[in-house]
């Protein structure tokens, strides 16, 4: 919970000696309680004070990263219970659950293909993030051999399940050397030595308990010890028992500044039933999971699961958008149609997977409306003809083309005759509302 202004002057010198280059102690708090200044530019503050307020302003869920050659996870550091109170922040991290004794050839068949699926959403390129390698062998020999086979085929982050026996855990990151895996997990049993193996290898470390007090005793325990980027386990089993103690974290940690609970969540929705999972996992991403570890890897299930998170963890003030500018769709010639949008992406990708379907080769100009739709951004004003014309002139689709025709949103109807006095010379043609019609409308109305 951060400190007010009152206070953090009360954890100051109280000296007023000016020399933070604020009149007094108390302005210099304010303007720290605002963050608009720096603890360091007061030369006095005792170390007591320092730990007190640093501790004060530390994020209420810490921030977790889990690294690898090709890429990073990072969880944590969310702010508030619900997206539209700000926005959430780190996606969670969705992981296939691998284990050493499947033998190094057939993860190695599994990872390279797992490691290799995208898919395109709205022009993002979504894929899976990473594995989780469980040590179900209790060996360590080949604990670390299914870690190399993984390496050897993935270069993504990965969760090392070894909490059999610390040497299991020790091969494992060995031979994940040279990235920062999360080992899992320590409980009451195994902690002590666990801690000691996440503290040398400088890795993040989950911890697992049944209940929300020995997940807080676990926690204040292994920090003691050394180890600071923590993970929780609690255990959780259906839709109703996540809901319950995963929001029960997420509100002690946000609304109480509960530190022992202040870490990101990691969640195994595995289920028999692969379309079960698929919907409990649903729910650990919208409440409040940030690592998933999943026992199937099928892209029908896989990809609802990356929408719905690009979905939620997006800034819902900021629209998702594309490059405004010229788009070419199926090799297009100077006597294709040339067509006009604005640079919403699902607004870009519904025209243009619409056309590309079609097989009609077309010229299609975005303009930055800000991201917004093309209703929405014409009545904000920033989908108009002045807007619409230097776009147009800007795209060089003059250049390319051998006709003076564009198409417009048939929602924008009512621009077309502002357009013909913008666009002297040009024909104005209204294309259909919905961009499900576009086929039909350019065989009806497109001639060459
Ligand atoms: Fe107060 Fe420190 Fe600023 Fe001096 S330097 S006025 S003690 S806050």
């Amino acid at each position: 919970m951060p400190l007010t202004g009152l206070e953090i002057y009360k954890l100051l010198p109280r000296t007023n000696c000016k020399e933070c280059g604020y009149p007094t102690c108390l302005a210099f708090a304010m303007k720290l309680a605002a963050k608009q200044a720096e603890l360091k530019e007061c030369p006095y503050v005792t170390e007591e004070a320092k730990a007190k307020l640093e501790a004060a302003s530390a994020p209420p869920i810490r921030l977790v990263t889990l690294s690898a050659e090709g890429g990073q996870i990072e969880i944590g550091n969310e702010t508030v219970l619900f997206r539209h109170e700000k926005t959430f922040y780190h996606r969670p991290g969705l992981l296939w659950h691998l284990r050493d004794s499947e033998g190094a050839e057939e993860l190695k068949r599994k990872a390279s293909l797992a490691d290799a699926y995208r898919a395109d959403y709205v022009g993002i390129s979504l894929g899976l993030d990473g594995f989780a390698i469980e040590a179900a062998s209790g060996d360590p020999a080949t604990f670390a051999a299914a870690v190399s086979a993984v390496r050897s085929v993935s270069k993504k982050p990965l969760i090392l399940m070894a909490p059999s026996a610390p040497e299991v855990a020790k091969a494992g990151l060995q031979a994940a050397a040279g990235t920062r895996p999360l080992l899992y997990a320590a409980d009451s049993g195994n902690w002590e030595a666990m801690a000691a193996v996440a503290k040398e290898a400088k890795v993040p470390l989950a911890v697992r308990s049944d209940t929300l007090e020995g997940l807080a005793e676990l926690t204040q325990s292994i920090v003691k010890a050394g180890v600071e980027d923590l993970v929780l386990d609690p255990g959780v089993s259906g839709p109703s028992d996540s809901l319950a103690r995963l929001t029960a974290l997420r509100r002690l940690a946000l609304r109480s500044a509960f530190r022992p609970l202040g870490y990101p969540v990691i969640t195994f929705p595995g289920r028999k039933d692969p379309a079960a999972e698929t919907l409990l996992a649903a729910e650990h991403i919208a409440k409040y999971a940030g690592l998933i570890v999943l026992e199937a890897f099928e892209p029908a299930s896989l990809y609802p699961l990356m929408v719905l998170r690009q979905n939620l963890y997006t800034d819902p003030q900021k629209p998702i958008q594309v490059q405004p500018g010229l788009y070419e769709i199926n090799s297009p010639d100077a006597k294709a149609p040339l067509m006009v949008t604005t640079n919403f992406s699902i607004t870009y990708f519904a025209i243009s997977n619409e056309v590309e379907g079609s097989g009609w080769p077309a010229w299609l100009v975005v303009c930055d409306a800000e991201g917004m739709s093309v209703l929405t951004a014409w009545a904000a004003g920033k989908f108009d003809a002045e807007r619409i014309t230097k776009a147009v002139k800007n795209s060089g689709v003059k250049d390319k083309i051998d006709h003076q025709r564009v198409i417009i949103p048939g929602a924008v109807a009512i621009l077309s005759g502002e357009l013909e006095e913008e666009l002297q010379g040009w024909q104005i043609m209204v294309g259909p509302r919905e961009a499900v019609d576009i086929a039909s409308y350019l065989k009806a109305m497109w001639t060459n």
